[in-house]
């Protein structure tokens, strides 16, 4: 939906937005915690799985893999369809599967062995770049893989909070999920990403809802202009 009460802001009120926006959304969350620190192999692997599809079937599709094949060697060298029927409860299975086995093939052919530790060494942006060249890894992956398993700080947006923050005005209305990652790390601080992360995607799972967002009970609506716009049109009927 078009957002015509966002304009654009100073970074330096966006960066003070973005403070007010994270103390509430603790006050309200609390700390969250991620559901299990991987090593980063595993972390692109079970994120590639997240893909379009949900925390449960993710998970479920991830341990079959892991039974079927003890070690990622065992996973690049199966047959393809003998991956793409492990993980099907995951869905793109036809897509995600050889995109999996693609990435395998070239860690192995690039670095002789399967595990991306050596990312550790390299600059955020570094790491970042190596990650999106594979068919399958975009900015959200990467990030993901970077934050919550390398520990380089970075941001994944995911669909709740790219529509959060731009109903918050956080974000540029024009602005792509792919740029939003960035933006959003210039204006949190580093240190804040991972709780600003989950709380938002909460936030957005149990109130931001795509539709009908329940904003009478949302504890940002004071300072949300989505909310102020609605609410002008109301008292305008
Ligand atoms: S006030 Fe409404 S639109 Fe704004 S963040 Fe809360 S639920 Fe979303």
């Amino acid at each position: 939906m078009k957002q015509p009460y966002l304009r654009k802001k100073p970074k330096s009120h966006l960066k003070k937005k973005a403070q007010k926006i994270f103390q509430l959304l603790i006050r309200k969350y609390g700390e969250p915690h991620w559901h299990s620190v991987m090593p980063p192999l595993d972390e692109l692997i079970s994120t590639i799985l997240s893909q379009n599809t949900n925390d449960f079937n993710r998970d479920l599709a991830f341990q079959r893999l892991r039974a079927r094949y003890p070690s990622w060697d065992q996973m690049r060298d199966a047959p393809a369809d003998e991956v793409i029927a492990a993980i099907r409860p995951a869905g793109l299975a036809n897509q995600k599967g050889p995109r999996m086995q693609d990435i395998l093939q070239k860690i192995t052919q690039e670095h002789g062995s399967l595990e991306l530790d050596f990312l550790r060494d390299y600059s955020k942006e570094e790491a970042r770049k190596w990650l999106l060249r594979f068919k399958g890894v975009g900015p959200k992956t990467a990030a993901i893989v970077m934050q919550f398993s390398l520990g380089i700080p970075a941001f994944p947006v995911d669909t709740h909070i790219y529509r959060v923050t731009g109903r918050l005005g956080l974000r540029p209305d024009k602005m792509s999920a792919s740029q939003a990652h960035k933006h959003l790390e210039n204006i949190f601080d580093p240190k804040q990403y991972p709780a600003a992360h989950l709380n938002l995607i909460l936030l957005g799972r149990e109130i931001c809802h795509s539709r009908q967002p329940e904003c009478d009970t949302c504890i940002l609506k004071n300072i949300c202009p989505y909310y102020k716009s609605v609410f002008l049109i109301k008292l305008q009927k």
